[in-house]
């Protein structure tokens, strides 16, 4: 009887053709030349939910403005709030703070290395803990995310819903089943890799493909309709009207967000949020403007266009009106008086710098926005 074990399992013929696959295709990402678990996992962190175009610049502004989990977990929240400025999902950035310092803190600076540590860091679940355990320590767990979900659901005809329990059980063990455990690093990547830019949600590159030869979906005209997923979003539609409120010195009131929603601890003007659009008259008469500025004049000096901002399960119309006023509201004695030269130091809302920047170029002549 042979009892010499193998030095090289036998990988799943999928596996094989994509890490040949990678081998032809390498892409080159910042993160990629590091094994440092912190730089890694701030790159994973940063790309929850964002395309590598738009997450790498800010890769390299955080690895380069805090090159260590110390320097990150020192920094002032409102300052990392505002390096996130543009990236969205802002509770990444919270959650990535609050985890640097508790590596800084109570890990006395020293990165996990174990998946199951990982797992306990805030903001990371599953997909992301696999990653970093992979990347940085070479351990084997296979990656789960979006871009797995379509490859294994079109290559291998998986019908069962990715959202629900099911499909999430199957997934993860047919991922782990076909994970490269010498190499887990190159498999997970090459897996991303390839369903980031061959195996598309649009247009898949089927003609050129390594995998087509077994790709079920590919056979069987399925690719438009795997992955499933069993759930709709549900979407809501809000309308927030935002008051750009100028006291006789000059300055601006900015409150901080708080509570549990959007754009949580970012900066934003004083608002009404109403059921519908309401135009500066309708705003008037609402008991929310009898409560915010009680009997204060308030004098309307311009009213911006309606913008349009989508989030994942939200669309929210926005509208902002400029007042002046004579003093500051005893209903809004949180917030701060803020210069407009000043506001590059505050983090706001995406859709809050756009108005600004159309309100800048209006001021100097170059759009006629309002
Ligand atoms: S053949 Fe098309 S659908 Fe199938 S894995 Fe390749 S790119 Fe994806």
């Amino acid at each position: 009887m042979n009892t010499q074990t193998p030095k090289h399992k036998i990988k799943h013929p999928f596996t094989e053709n994509l890490l040949q696959w990678a081998k032809e295709n390498p892409r080159h990402l910042p993160w990629k030349d590091t094994n440092d678990p912190y730089k890694i996992w701030l790159s994973e962190i940063i790309l929850q939910q964002t395309r590598v175009a738009q997450g790498r610049p800010y890769y390299e502004k955080f690895a380069a403005t805090y090159p260590t989990v110390e320097n990150l977990a020192n920094a002032p929240e409102d300052e990392v709030m505002r390096m996130w400025e543009g990236l969205g999902y802002y509770s990444r950035a919270r959650n990535m703070h609050a985890a640097a310092k508790y590596i800084a803190g109570e890990l006395k600076g020293k990165f996990p290395n174990t998946h199951k540590e990982i797992l306990q860091l805030k903001g990371v679940g599953p997909y992301t803990a696999a990653a970093i355990a992979s990347f940085a320590f070479e351990l084997p767990h296979a990656v789960v995310d979006g871009n797995v979900y379509r490859v294994l659901a079109r290559r291998f005809g998986i019908e069962t819903p990715i959202d629900s329990t099911e499909g999430k059980k199957e997934f993860a063990l047919l991922a782990e089943e076909l994970l490269d455990r010498e190499k887990p690093s190159v498999y997970n990547q090459a897996i991303m890799d390839f369903g980031s830019t061959h195996c598309t949600p649009a247009n898949p590159s089927c003609t050129d493909c390594p995998l087509q030869e077994n790709c079920v979906a590919h056979h069987k005209g399925l690719i438009s309709k795997l992955p499933l997923k069993s759930k709709k979003l549900k979407r809501t539609t809000r309308y927030f009207h935002y008051f750009m409120l100028q006291l006789p010195n000059d300055t601006f009131l900015l409150q901080k967000r708080i509570g549990k929603g959007i754009w949580r601890n970012l900066y934003q003007f004083p608002l009404i949020e109403a059921a519908q659009l309401l135009d500066f008259e309708a705003l008037t008469q609402t008991e929310e403007w009898q409560q915010l500025f009680a009997n204060q004049e308030v004098v309307l000096k311009k009213s911006s266009k309606t913008y349009k901002h989508q989030l994942t399960h939200q669309t929210i119309f926005l509208q902002f009106f400029e007042l002046q006023l004579k003093e500051k509201p005893s209903t809004l004695l949180d917030c701060i008086e803020v210069k407009a030269a000043d506001f590059d130091s505050y983090a706001f809302p995406r859709v809050m710098n756009l108005f600004l920047e159309d309100r800048a170029n209006q001021e100097s002549g170059q759009l006629e926005m309002f």
